[in-house]
């Protein structure tokens, strides 16, 4: 079986991915900084695929988890002589690029680490590629906001302008889309982009609404409802995205002046927030107690995933209804009190 590096392999969707992917056969190695943004998250994330953290954080070699062909490095892709060592000794036939510094709204209070962890991080990583490697495809995670102030209310299409994003969080990805592109057509290395669509279940992101407002709700604190809840997103479930990664790796981008693309994974059913509040209240048995703001910066009202491309390339589009994944999450929410 084909052997995947996952970068990001601390982080909500790398976890699910490396723990799925080594399931299914593959030699699997994840890497990650665990950067010092919701530790205990990672360090759970961590545990959950056999990792202990004290090793992960003082043995910075190549350690051995859960299953026999799961692997992880603790390494900061900012840190080019580290990288580049790593490569000189290993090989890998596929690159999923997920480590990133996330959070659209901290991006406006600390663009700067946006741009080491984003930028500086995936030249390095490309870089390395291009001079170490036979990696045959390399996929990496682009986000729905790049879609920035489009206003269209139709869903997203791949072809839509995203020249006008609307935080340095979006912009860095975009970024990736374009830095993607030159290593494409000038070294002929396949890429994938993945705009995700805002993912949810358990082990989630401390930082996003699904989890936010399930704890506030659990503990019947107030919630931040933005822009008077008048948003909408297309929430996705992260064991369908997951699985579009899956499929998507077996399907590099045909030899072709730039091989790259970019694909949307998202659920293509946006749901109003105050819609969400109350499947969360729904499973949860407690009410949402709300405090309406307005807008804040960098945040866009409306995400709407086009998937025609992602079905038409792997027959598959994300499927999971939102009452099934938000149980899920409550399910995790309940197991993790602590967190
Ligand atoms: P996450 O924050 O849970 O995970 C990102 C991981 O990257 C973290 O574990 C962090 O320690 C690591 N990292 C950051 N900087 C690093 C560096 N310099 N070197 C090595 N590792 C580093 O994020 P996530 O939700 O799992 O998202 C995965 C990817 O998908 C990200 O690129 C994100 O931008 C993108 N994305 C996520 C969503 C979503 O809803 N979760 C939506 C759109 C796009």
């Amino acid at each position: 079986m084909p052997h995947v590096l996952i970068t990001g392999a601390a982080g909500f969707v790398g976890m699910h991915l490396a723990l799925h992917l080594a399931q299914q056969g593959y030699a699997v190695t994840g890497l990650d900084a665990v950067t010092p943004f919701f530790t205990p998250l990672k360090f759970e994330r961590l545990k959950a695929q056999g990792f202990n953290p004290d090793d992960v954080l003082y043995n910075k070699q190549l350690i051995s988890g859960i299953y026999a062909n799961l692997s992880f490095i603790q390494l900061d892709l900012t840190d080019f002589h580290a990288l580049e060592k790593f490569f000189r000794h290993n090989r890998f036939d596929v690159l999923v690029h997920l480590a990133a510094q996330t959070g659209v709204r901290y991006s406006v209070e600390n663009p700067q680490i946006y741009v080491q962890n984003n930028i500086l991080s995936t030249v390095n990583l490309f870089e390395c590629c291009r001079q170490y490697s036979e990696t045959a495809h390399v996929l990496y995670a682009s986000s729905s906001s790049v879609y920035g102030a489009t206003e269209t209310q139709a869903a997203f299409a791949e072809t839509i302008d995203t020249n006008k994003p609307l935080s340095v969080y979006a912009a860095t990805k975009k970024s990736s889309e374009l830095l993607a592109h030159v290593y494409a057509h000038n070294y002929g290395i396949a890429f994938t982009g993945m705009r995700f669509f805002t993912v949810y279940g358990p082990y989630p992101r401390p930082d996003m609404a699904a989890y936010l407002f399930t704890k506030a709700i659990m503990e019947e604190r107030p919630i931040k409802v933005f822009n008077y809840g008048h948003q909408d997103r297309d929430f996705t479930y992260i064991a369908d995205i997951v699985q579009a990664i899956t499929a998507l790796i077996k399907l590099p981008p045909p030899k072709q002046t730039a091989p790259h693309r970019v694909v949307n994974i998202g659920n293509e059913h946006p749901v109003q927030l105050l819609q969400f509040i109350e499947c969360l209240q729904n499973a949860i048995g407690k009410k949402a107690i709300l405090e309406l703001l307005p807008a804040q910066a960098g945040d866009v009202s409306h995400t709407f995933a086009d998937t025609t491309q992602l079905y038409r390339l792997t027959g598959f589009k994300p499927f999971t209804p939102l009452e099934t994944g938000i149980k899920q999450l409550v399910a995790w929410c309940k197991q993790y009190p602590h967190l």
